[in-house]
């Protein structure tokens, strides 16, 4: 049997799926080193849900408990016309006012916290620095860094989000396994409350979406917009893709001008396409993917983060179940993942036209009847 404890491992991305990938890894006794491309774990972001499978990943780690001290619970969804009057909601509040066991609501930058101070002096963390090649033998396989060093691993995990680097330099560009779900979003917060909290606003015209989400005095504010074909823009910058919301927003009433000068004043920004990334296999040789970088479902889903957990998890049994095997642990993580990436990605597809970007008034009606989302 191979002793893990003698074996490195790289970890990609000290995000969702990269802290709990290390997180995991490190309890099965791998050595572990995370890079990240930013200068610190990435702050920011809406919150994030933990849902099924993904619950009973997460109880299983030692920072359960300080997770679910922190979760956050929307009581009330509510569908606004042009004039603010709600002419739709859901209730989820339960009839106890219990939480809900099978579903954990968290901040990002909360999650990220908790897992990267749990991790912090078991885990080397290397940031402001990335992989930009590597070259793979019989026995290891060796990364050479941005900064110009090079180090050998005995595995590589990619977990660097959706413009995966590892993914382009290993498995080939993003074009070749990127399907775009004709829709882009922003997500700004603000740290005030902007409508009562534990409480979500949806507010929708054919093809455009604003969407309020209130907690611990912040709100999310999220515009989504439908579009055919994928638009031109620099990711680096912002004031160019905080422009493309404005004018998609512009002319729009409810709380829209209010909204939009909350968006284009805030300090943060989160812009991208709603899209997917298929691949045929999330593993070549001695490197892995998990998460967005491998399966990303969308924002749509409401599942990016469990699909993460659930992942990362996975991938460690299955190298536990094979005692550091990578190439039999890599066969079971691709097979026992399989069904449930594709049954998510399916109903994100269905969500955005159906909930989040309804293309008609006729399908907005119809969404704003529904009683449970
Ligand atoms: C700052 C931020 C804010 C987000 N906000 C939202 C949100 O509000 N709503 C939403 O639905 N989703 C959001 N997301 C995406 C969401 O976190 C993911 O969809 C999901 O949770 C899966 O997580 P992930 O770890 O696979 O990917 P991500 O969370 O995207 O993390 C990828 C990580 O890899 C790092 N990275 C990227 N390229 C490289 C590289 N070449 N080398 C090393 N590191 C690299 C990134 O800096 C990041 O830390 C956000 C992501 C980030 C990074």
């Amino acid at each position: 049997m191979e002793l893990l404890q003698d074996k490195k491992v790289l970890v990609s991305g000290a995000s969702i799926a990269g802290l709990s990938t290390a997180y995991w890894m490190n309890k099965i006794g791998y050595k572990v080193t995370v890079v990240e491309i930013a200068n610190a774990p990435r702050t920011n972001g809406a919150a994030i849900d933990f849902r099924g499978k993904a619950i009973d990943s997460i109880s299983r780690m030692s920072v359960f408990e300080q997770l679910k001290s922190n979760r956050l619970n929307v009581e009330m969804i509510e569908f606004k016309n042009a004039v603010d009057v709600t002419v739709g909601s859901i209730s989820l509040k339960s009839e106890n006012n219990e939480l809900p066991n099978d579903e954990i609501e968290i901040e990002r930058d909360k999650f990220i916290s908790i897992l990267f101070d749990e991790l912090k002096d078991d885990v080397e963390f290397i940031f402001n620095n990335s992989i930009i090649a590597l070259t793979e033998s019989k026995d290891d396989i060796k990364v050479t860094f941005k900064t110009g060093s090079q180090e050998a691993f005995d595995l590589v995990f990619g977990c660097d989000g959706i413009h995966s680097g590892v993914r382009k330099i290993w498995f080939g560009n993003e074009s070749e396994y990127s399907h775009f779900l004709e829709a882009y979003f922003s997500i700004t917060i603000v740290n005030k409350l902007l409508i009562k909290e534990k409480t979500m606003q949806m507010f929708n015209v054919p093809d455009k979406a604003i969407t309020l989400n209130a907690y611990n005095n912040k709100t999310d504010i999220i515009f989504c917009f439908f579009s055919e074909n994928e638009i031109p823009y620099d990711y680096r910058d912002v004031e160019q893709q905080r422009k493309i919301i404005s004018r998609q927003f512009d002319d729009q009433s409810w709380r829209t001008q209010e909204l939009l000068h909350e968006m284009m004043n805030a300090q943060n920004f989160y812009f991208d396409k709603f899209c997917q990334i298929k691949m045929s296999s999330w593993t070549k040789g001695r490197v892995a993917l998990v998460g967005d970088a491998g399966y990303c479902a969308s924002p749509a889903a409401g599942m990016g983060a469990s699909l993460s957990i659930c992942g990362a998890t996975t991938l460690a049994d299955a190298l536990q179940k094979y005692s550091g095997n990578f190439e039999l642990a890599f066969q079971d993580y691709n097979k026992k993942l399989r069904t449930f990436i594709e049954e998510v990605q399916a109903t994100a597809e269905t969500n955005i036209r159906e909930n989040f970007i309804p293309r008609t008034e006729e399908a907005i009606r119809m969404r704003n009847e529904q009683k449970e989302f």
